[in-house]
C-alpha cells in the first residue's frame, strides 16, 4: 500500500460501516491515462463491466472516455444509467437470451460480439424484424494461447467464441445474413497475466489472426478488439506489469498494420477489467471476535467468502494463496503476528487468510484487503447465511480533503429495472 493510500484509508473508520468496499476514483482515472500515455493513443480502451458493475464505477470510466463491454442486459442498463451512449457499448458473452438481443438491438448497441453461428442467425432475424442492420464482431476462439497465462479460455472446446478453424467456412457465408454487418474481430482467450512476454505474445498472435482473416476474406474492418489479459499483483512479491515494455514491443506492430490501406480505418481496442479497477478497491471488515485454538491465533470478522469469494480463493484459483491484508487501525506498526482470518459463515472453508501477518490485532480493529476493486462484491454469494449486503463507498480527494460517498446499490439486477432503463432508450430510428 503506498503512502498516499495509507493517508486516505487511515481515519476513514468512523465514516464507513463494515463490511464494505471502498473504491478510489483517482486510481481508476490514473490507469486510463497510463494506457493512453504508454500506447500513444493507438488503442481505445474498453472497460469490461463484469469486473465491477457499480454504476458510480462505470460513471468514472464513462467520464474518462472508455468504451464499455457488457455481458448481460442488466450490465447494459447499468452502463446506460452511468452515461454511456448505447453506441459505445458492446455485448459479449455466451447464452445471450432472445429478449436481451432484442432490447440491445432496439437500443442501438454499438456491436454484438457473436459467440456462435447460431447467435449470428438469431441476431439477423431480430434485426430483420426491427428493420435495422446490426454491426457484429466475430469472437474468435484461437487455437493457441501463450503458456504463462493464468486464466485460460481457448485452445480447447469452449462456449466462448467461434473456433478459429471454423472461421474460413463461416465468413464467406455471412452475406446471407442481410441484417448483420461484419465489422471486425474480437478475442479474449486468457486473462490475469503478470508476464509481459505472455501478453506480448498473445497480442502478436491475435493481431496475426485478425489481419490474416481480414485479408483472406476481403474485409475492411472497423474494429479489432483485443482481450488484453493484463493482470495485477494480488500476492506479496508479485510485480506489476511494465506497460512501457509492452508498449515498446507492440506499438511498432500496430503502426505497421495501420500503414496498410485496408486497415487505415480500423480502430484497435484493448478490452480489460481488473487492470483498470482491481487495484483501486479495498474490502474493509471489522474484527468481531478473537480466539486461540490449538496453537493458532484466530480473528473472526464480519465479512467472509459471502462478501469476497475471490480473496477466499474460490473464484477460479487452483492454488489458494493469501491476499494482502492491512490493519487500518495500526497501519504503521510492524507486522509481526500471524493470524488465521475467518468470516462469519458456518462453513469450514470460510477462510479469508490462512497465514496473515499483521500487527497485534484486536476486536474492533478495521482490516483491509488489497486488490479488491475487481471481482469482489459482484462475484460473491452475498445471500449465503443472510448477512446484510456490504456497503460500497467511492472515495475522492479534492484539494487535500477526502470525500466519501456511499454508492451502495439496493435494487441489484432486478430484471424489471433493467428492462425499464432499456425501454427509455428504445428510440428506433435515432442514429
Ligand atoms: C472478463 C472479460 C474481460 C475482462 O477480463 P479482466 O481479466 O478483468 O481484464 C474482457 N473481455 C471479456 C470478453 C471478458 O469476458
Amino acid at each position: 500500500m503506498d503512502s498516499a493510500t495509507k493517508g486516505i484509508l487511515t481515519g476513514i473508520g468512523d465514516r464507513i460501516r463494515t463490511p464494505c468496499y471502498v473504491y478510489l476514483k483517482a486510481g481508476m482515472q490514473d490507469h486510463v491515462r497510463a494506457l493512453a500515455d504508454a500506447f500513444g493513443g493507438r488503442f481505445e480502451v474498453s472497460y469490461a463491466a463484469k469486473a465491477n458493475p457499480n454504476i458510480e464505477v462505470l460513471r468514472v470510466f464513462c467520464q474518462s472516455g472508455t468504451a464499455l463491454d457488457v455481458s448481460s442486459i442488466g450490465e447494459m442498463a447499468r452502463g446506460l444509467k452511468a452515461g454511456f451512449k448505447a453506441s459505445r457499448i458492446s455485448f459479449t458473452g455466451p447464452a445471450k437470451r432472445g429478449f436481451e438481443l432484442e432490447l440491445s438491438i432496439r437500443a442501438r448497441i454499438g456491436e454484438i460480439v457473436c459467440e456462435s453461428p447460431e447467435e449470428l442467425d438469431e441476431v439477423n432475424s431480430i434485426a430483420t424484424d426491427l428493420g435495422v442492420t446490426q454491426p457484429v464482431l466475430l469472437r474468435i476462439n484461437p487455437k493457441s494461447v501463450p503458456k504463462q497465462f493464468g486464466l485460460r479460455m481457448s485452445g480447447q472446446p469452449s462456449q466462448f467464441g467461434i473456433d478459429e478453424e471454423q472461421i474460413p467456412e463461416l465468413v464467406p457465408q455471412m452475406a446471407r445474413w442481410r441484417a448483420v454487418r461484419l465489422c471486425g474481430f474480437h478475442a479474449y482467450s486468457a486473462g490475469n497475466s503478470l508476464s509481459c512476454d505472455a501478453v506480448i505474445e498473445n497480442f502478436a498472435l491475435l493481431m496475426d489472426l485478425f489481419s490474416r482473416f481480414a485479408c483472406d476474406f476481403g474485409i475492411e474492418p472497423n474494429k479489432f478488439v483485443f482481450g488484453s489479459g493484463f493482470g495485477i499483483p494480488y500476492f506479496e512479491n508479485d510485480e506489476e506489469l511494465n506497460l512501457s515494455t509492452i508498449a515498446s514491443a507492440i506499438n511498432g506492430t500496430v503502426d505497421r498494420v495501420k500503414a496498410a490501406a485496408k486497415f487505415s480505418g480500423t480502430r484497435f481496442v484493448l478490452e480489460m477489467g481488473r487492470w483498470l479497477v482491481g487495484r483501486d478497491g479495498y474490502m474493509l471488515t471489522s474484527v468481531v471476535h478473537s480466539k486461540h485454538s490449538r496453537g493458532r491465533e484466530i480473528r473472526m470478522c464480519d465479512a467472509g467468502f459471502n462478501n469476497h469469494l475471490s480473496a477466499a480463493g474460490m473464484m477460479g484459483t487452483v492454488l489458494r494463496r493469501d491476499w494482502q491484508f492491512w490493519n487500518l487501525s495500526r497501519l504503521d506498526q510492524e507486522r509481526n503476528h500471524e493470524y488465521l482470518i475467518v468470516g462469519p459463515l458456518c462453513a469450514p472453508f470460510d477462510i479469508l487468510g490462512n497465514n496473515v501477518l499483521l500487527p497485534d490485532t484486536e476486536n474492533g480493529h478495521l482490516l483491509a484487503v488489497s486488490t479488491s476493486g475487481a471481482y469482489g462484491l459482484t462475484a460473491s454469494p452475498t445471500r449465503f447465511i443472510s448477512h446484510p449486503e456490504p456497503r460500497e463507498y467511492m472515495i475522492t480527494e479534492v484539494d487535500g480533503a477526502i470525500h466519501i460517498e456511499e454508492v451502495t446499490e439496493s435494487r441489484l439486477n432486478s430484471m424489471e429495472n433493467s428492462v425499464d432503463i432499456l425501454r427509455e432508450c428504445d428510440r428506433p430510428g435515432e442514429p
